[in-house]
């Protein structure tokens, strides 16, 4: 046949364990192309031979209509010298050393999955643990490479006859679904009560809804580590909940069986509606109704709450709706304050015996923890808080590189991340690595994803910060190497994130709007409210906030009453007694302030944006002492109502930002009582004029117009998308977080974009 071809094609990016052999081996026989298909620890590799349009159909279809978990990130491919063959076969998997493909995150029960879970004909009807190539756990379960079931937590499970056969059919829609499983097969469900009666299966899963039912609480443990549960609606429940677990106004998140029973209690629109159906099933952040009838415990001092769906079978049936069960639930992680998720049997029944009078538990161990995503809707696509289950470790591109690095991330928010070829993996939220639980999970995790993704750093980039655990780790490992060490500005590496990740890679500089809350600065102070003109190579610093002084540092980071009063002592404003500062202070207290202030003993000097909203937010009389990061700033945004376009003045004066002005208008508007959601409006508004102001004056003198925004302060929605607009009519591109978080939980990728671009010789 003259018209036949033979083509050799190379796929790289996720194509294993998502059904992409199977699809490919449907599309050849459809198309009556003959040949084979074959993963390889580099991607997957096929051998085609067909007519010209067929071959070329069958690129397409490759490219254009892969399975749904699959994401190409290359085809490559070449005419090869003519070959005949029989049929389309698999072939069994061909190990490369050094190579490596990347690895899917864990995914949500998939449409399917969820039909057969709750028909009474299936083999796996009410199964717990069902699953298939579209669907399920995969990061949270993978002990090594290649990702083949003797290397996952599935180990332990040989497989039945009915499941060997689904798994090795390549027509059957679990054809090498590694975590698969049955009843008669699989994993186990239980509950167990204090004192150890176990309860089996469908009775167990039953007794646990019982007490849902009866406002108790609940430990599960799920796909990336426990939750505690009770019943949202159930204002004791709640609050038992609080007070065991030692959380007493971070908010919860909350899961309902289907959307129907979101919406009953939030206002979602249709784009918040698509996000929370995503098949990532992150923690979405939206308004409550008004008259939602929910306890405030869920959320205090805020409009908003976190809601989910159901992402496992588990969850599924547990919450399945019945009469007289509640239809909201609480759904945090399994921990204590700010310790990691708990992830392990023993350990779940241990720590968490204090807090839950019961556990929903099973014997698929979970090998990585990982906690639920959180995000917001911008333009109908996520806006990250904290990036993890769903998402992690999806690669983001860079441009090749020669080295393969480490990159450690910051302290707070934890994220680290590791770069081969033009991959960036940055991990999963890690956490504060204060806490020693969640250093060893930071350390652990390093080594797992390593060596999961086959990569052995030959540089290693940390924040500049010396006292950042993550600093001294980066310091020990790479003495222990043999590989050079590089230090980071934090706020450098903030806009590098947002320019990496928006692709934006070439040498023309951009301005970036850094606001946060601390960063570590090369003249030693603390920094966070900073205007750069860089690239990911190098930046200069134009304008920052003044140094303001913080007495008693972290203490002051904590009341930020003393913020407030310093910042009025610093700029020569005269302390009227019926400011809500003042009034919060003892008269001991504020003598101390004064003299700490004067002689300069322990008051580490800062330029943050995150410290300036905590004083406007104490001034106001909202918050005077915080209970999580950043809480009265988020109490700030969240008491604007949107009625104001008016705003305070900053003073701009040799590359200095000054706030006397702005703090003695506001304060005059505080002492004629105007409402508090003015004042926070005036005061965000004034903030968005500010980036105008200095965006546009950079523009006049340096004609850059791209606007990069990074930094913690800019989780501030109000703020976001306010000066998303202002920057728009103003003719400027913008640069904003799309794939990692604005705060601490993007410096990762930051900090990688920096060390891949110099060259091996640099530093
Ligand atoms: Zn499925
Ligand atoms: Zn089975
Ligand atoms: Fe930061």
């Amino acid at each position: 046949m003259s018209h036949n071809a033979t083509r050799q094609i190379h796929i790289k990016g996720v194509v294993q364990g998502v059904g992409f052999r199977p699809f490919v081996y449907t599309v050849a026989k459809e198309l009556n192309v003959k040949g084979w298909v074959r993963n390889s620890s580099a991607g997957v590799d096929i051998v085609a031979s067909g007519t010209l349009s067929n071959l070329d159909n069958l690129l397409n279809k490759l490219e254009f209509s892969p399975p749904p978990l699959a994401k190409i990130d290359h085809i490559q491919w070449s005419d090869i010298t003519p070959q005949d063959f029989p049929d389309f076969t698999i072939l069994p998997s061909k190990i490369i050393p050094g190579e490596f493909i990347p690895i899917s995150p864990d995914i949500a029960i998939c449409e399917d999955c969820q039909r057969e879970l709750f028909d009474p004909q299936d083999h796996r009807y009410r199964y717990p643990f069902i699953n298939c190539t579209n669907c399920g756990p995969r990061l949270t379960i993978i002990e090594d490479i290649p990702y083949d079931r003797p290397k996952t937590t599935m180990a332990h499970f040989p497989m039945c006859g009915i499941c060997k056969e689904d798994y090795e059919d390549p027509l059957n829609r679990r054809f090498h679904a590694q975590p698969i499983a049955c009843s008669d097969c699989g994993p186990k469900m239980w509950f167990q009560e204090p004192g150890g009666i176990k309860t089996f299966h469908e009775d167990g899963l039953q007794k646990a809804r019982d007490f849902l039912r009866n406002g108790k609480i609940i430990a599960i443990k799920g796909l990336g580590g426990f939750h505690l549960a009770c019943d949202a609606t159930n204002p004791i429940a709640v609050e038992n909940l609080r007070n065991r677990k030692k959380r007493s106004q971070k908010p919860f998140a909350v899961m309902g069986f289907n959307i129907a029973s979101i919406v009953k209690y939030c206002d979602i629109n249709e784009q918040e509606k698509k996000l929370i159906l995503s098949k990532e099933k992150p923690i979405v952040i939206v308004n409550k109704r008004s008259e939602s009838g929910l306890p405030d415990q869920l959320s205090p001092g805020r409009h908003t709450l976190g809601v989910m769906l159901p992402y496992t079978p588990l969850h599924l049936l547990l919450l399945e709706p019945s009469q007289d069960f509640p239809d909201l639930f609480v759904m945090t992680s399994g921990n204590i304050s700010e310790e990691p998720i708990t992830y392990e049997n023993v350990e779940g029944l241990d720590r968490l015996d204090d807090i839950a009078d019961g556990f929903l538990l099973h014997d698929r161990d979970i090998y990585l923890r990982v906690d639920d995503s959180v995000i917001s809707n911008l333009d109908g696509l996520p806006y990250f808080f904290r990036r993890a289950r769903g998402y992690a470790p999806q690669s983001i591109m860079f441009p090749d590189s020669e080295t393969m690095n480490l990159a450690v991330g910051a302290e707070l928010k934890n994220t680290f991340c590791l770069t081969k070829h033009q991959y960036a993996f940055v991990s999963h939220h890690i956490g504060d690595l204060k806490n020693f639980e969640t250093y060893q999970a930071f350390t652990e995790s390093i080594d797992h994803y390593a060596r999961i993704f086959n990569i052995q750093p030959q540089r290693v980039a940390c924040d500049l910060h010396p006292e950042y655990l993550s600093s001294k780790f980066a310091a020990e490992y790479a003495q222990q190497k043999n590989i050079p060490l590089v230090k980071i500005q934090h706020h450098h590496a903030h806009l590098a994130a947002c320019l990496a990740e928006n692709h934006y890679f070439n040498d023309e500089p951009v301005i970036g709007m850094i606001f946060d809350g601390t960063g570590y600065g090369t003249d030693g102070n603390i920094w966070g409210g900073e205007v750069l003109l860089g690239n990911i190579r190098d930046y200069q610093r134009v304008f920052h906030l003044k140094e303001m002084p913080l007495p008693g540092g972290d203490h002051a980071v904590l009341n930020p009453y003393r913020i407030a009063i310093a910042y009025l002592l610093k700029n020569n404003i005269a302390i009227d007694k019926n400011l809500a500062p003042i009034a919060a202070t003892t008269k001991d207290e504020m003598a101390l302030i004064t003299k700490q202030i004067a002689s300069n003993v322990n008051v580490p000097l800062t330029t943050s944006m995150g410290r300036l909203f905590d004083a406007v937010a104490s001034l106001i009389g909202l918050r005077q002492s915080i209970t999580y990061e950043a809480q009265a700033a988020i109490e700030l945004e969240q008491s604007i109502q949107s009625k104001t376009d008016q705003s305070y003045v900053f003073q701009i004066l040799d590359g200095q930002i000054g706030i006397k002005s702005l703090l003695e208008e506001l304060i005059s508007d505080i002492l004629i009582n105007t409402p508090v959601g003015i004042l926070a409006e005036k005061f965000h508004n004034s903030v968005v004029d500010l980036v105008l102001i200095l965006a546009s004056k950079l523009y006049e003198s340096h004609k850059i117009n791209t606007v990069a925004l990074s930094g913690g302060v800019w989780q501030n929605q109000y703020l976001l998308k306010k000066t998303i607009i202002k920057l728009k009519e103003n003719g400027f591109n913008i640069l904003y977080h799309r794939q990692v978080p604005a705060n601490d939980g993007g410096i990762s990728l930051g900090q990688a974009a920096i060390i891949n671009s110099l060259k091996t010789t640099e530093r």
